[in-house]
């Protein structure tokens, strides 16, 4: 068990909030960033005590994702000490929850949605021989200027489409503007995501 880690309480006591993000973790797993920013409050002994990888990304602190203090879609030190971000953090999804504008159970099937997703996205990848994470994200961010495997296996192109989709799904409902801005899917045609969807390539 890491330094700082307490029980989580009762679930009754939770705030909507909190148990749309204990179901979820999409933000820390490494799905929608590959790393958070630190503040300088942010205590070099309980980060080296917990365990977190920091690295110095441009002129900011920040420490790699997925994170090892995520586990079956929770945070295990969500009520002790964590990194001002893990706190701080609010995606699109929760904030439109917490404006009211969605309810739980709408945000819980967002997020359910979003997994099953990326599950099958996984397993397509998992599926096709000698063709890396890498190579698919490269096609996607890169198009024709990828550096790709001589021969490409059946379903590539498929994989890479339904990765695309995937990244048009979480900026859309998960990213915040900034980092979704950041996005290579930026470039696409405001209706890519509902001509996707309308096409039966995503759910
Ligand atoms: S992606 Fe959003 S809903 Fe999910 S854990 Fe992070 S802030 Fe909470
Ligand atoms: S400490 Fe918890 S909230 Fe922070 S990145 Fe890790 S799992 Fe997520």
């Amino acid at each position: 068990m890491a330094a700082d880690a307490a029980p989580i309480s009762n679930a009754t006591e939770l705030s909507k909030s909190s148990i749309l993000c204990l179901s979820c973790g999409l933000c820390c797993d490494g799905t929608l960033f590959a790393h958070a920013n630190l503040i300088p409050e942010d205590d070099d002994a309980r980060l080296q005590a917990n365990g977190f990888v920091v690295f110095m990304n441009k002129d900011k602190r920040a420490f790699r994702l997925g994170c090892h203090h995520h586990q079956e879609r929770r945070c295990t030190l969500y009520q002790s000490w964590r990194p001002d971000v893990c706190g701080s953090f609010k995606c699109k999804l929760l904030q439109r929850m917490e404006r009211d504008e969605i309810s739980l159970e709408q945000a819980r099937a967002t997020v359910d949605e979003a997994l099953d997703h990326s599950a099958q996205v996984r397993a397509q990848l998992d599926a096709l021989p000698g063709v890396t994470y890498q190579n698919v994200i490269s096609a996607y961010a890169k198009g024709k200027k990828a550096e790709q495997p001589d021969t490409l296996p059946e379903g590539f192109n498929q994989a890479v489409l339904n990765y695309l989709a995937l990244q048009i799904r979480f900026d859309r409902f998960f990213r915040p503007p900034r980092a979704a801005a950041e996005n290579p899917a930026k470039d696409l045609p405001t209706n890519a995501y509902d001509n996707l969807k309308s096409d039966g390539r995503i759910k």
